[in-house]
């Protein structure tokens, strides 16, 4: 049994692993700052005794005897890290050195939850993780892409003068039960849009593409990458199969049996055109793959939404 700080653990990423570390019998340490993280969602482990949860800021020092961190905090939609960018800037910043602190006084293996984005709208397709990306360092989605690259360099800079043991995530976007309906992400807007009878808000013109990864998939990539001993560089974990928005929204409405229409809406500025993982590396070093098709995922997170409507 490990002792396994999960900061983010409210969020919809974390709170699926906490459900996941606690289940294999390891103690969980879940913190949050209740951002964008909801109670509802570690609600059902409350009660475990190998569950704990602390209201806490990762931007301000902590001090835990844990095994394994695994960093998940930070506002993951768009609309939620914008609301207040130089606080989502401090939480990958000055949040990530205090949880490196954290794990190189303990000798605990830090996980950190980096992200696609750090591709920004990337020109090489597939991205590969020797990609070093495209993004704009003053624009809105800057305050993500460049404090989760802040984060990435930090991470190895521990490594290589301190020698912590670190893992770095590169994580697609993801999808499934649990993500906040109102946080304003492609798949929570057109399923929660489709089953009000509301217009599916597609912006632009819906030719843009992402990769959606299932959420069980996801985590278990990130458990894997983990639990294995070697000190990797960083690993795309997503799902490779891409669509456009309007197959998004097509495969949506038919699901669903919604009968709403289209609403074309601006592109937000600095929008990715494509998206794609190539996930050679997670495939060699960790034997990991998505199983589950955006057909069946869509199911279930439909099942999710209907019943907490
Ligand atoms: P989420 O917003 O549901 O969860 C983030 C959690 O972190 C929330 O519970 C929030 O309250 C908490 N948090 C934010 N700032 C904090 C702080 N300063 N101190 C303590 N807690 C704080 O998002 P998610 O989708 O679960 O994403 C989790 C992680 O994975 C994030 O780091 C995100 O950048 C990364 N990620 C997610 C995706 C995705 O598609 N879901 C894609 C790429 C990267
Ligand atoms: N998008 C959309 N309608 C929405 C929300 C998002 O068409 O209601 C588009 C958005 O412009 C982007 C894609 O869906 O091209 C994915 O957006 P999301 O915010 O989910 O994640 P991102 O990958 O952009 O961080």
């Amino acid at each position: 049994m490990s002792t396994i700080l999960v900061t983010g653990g409210a969020g919809f990423l974390g709170s699926h692993l906490c459900e996941r570390l606690i289940a294999r019998g390891d103690e969980v340490l879940c913190l949050d700052n209740f951002f964008t993280g909801r109670k509802v969602n570690i609600e059902h482990l409350l009660t475990h005794p190998r569950f704990e949860l602390i209201r806490h800021d990762i931007v301000h020092e902590i001090f835990l005897e844990v095994d394994q961190v695994y960093n998940m905090a930070c506002p993951a939609s768009p609309q939620a890290y914008q609301f207040n960018p130089i606080k989502t800037i401090k939480t990958s910043t000055v949040g990530m050195v205090n949880m490196l602190g954290l794990a190189k006084r303990c000798h605990a293996r830090i996980l950190q939850a980096s992200t696609s984005e750090v591709y920004g709208d990337p020109l090489v397709h597939p991205q590969r993780e020797d990609y070093w990306g495209h993004v704009n360092p003053l624009g809105p989605r800057s305050c993500y892409d460049e404090g989760k690259r802040v984060a990435e360099s930090l991470c190895m800079n521990y490594h290589l003068e301190h020698q912590v043991e670190i893992r770095i995530v590169r994580i697609f976007n993801t999808y499934g039960p649990r993500m906040d309906p109102g946080d304003g992400r492609v798949v929570s807007n057109f399923i929660n849009q489709a089953l009000r009878g509301e217009p599916l808000t597609v912006f632009g013109d819906g030719q843009q593409t992402r990769s959606f990864c299932y959420v069980d998939d996801l985590v278990n990539g990130l458990m894997r990458l983990m639990d294995q001993d070697q000190t990797v560089g960083p690993v795309n974990i997503g799902n490779p199969h891409e669509f456009t928005m309007l197959e998004l929204a097509e495969e949506v409405l038919r699901q669903t049996g919604s009968s709403s229409k289209l609403q074309h809406l601006p592109l937000p500025k600095d929008d990715p055109q494509q998206r794609c993982p190539d996930i050679s590396r997670a495939r060699e070093f960790l034997q990991w793959e998505p199983k589950t098709p955006l057909r069946e995922g869509l199911e279930k997170t439909i099942a999710y939404y209907r019943e907490v409507m």
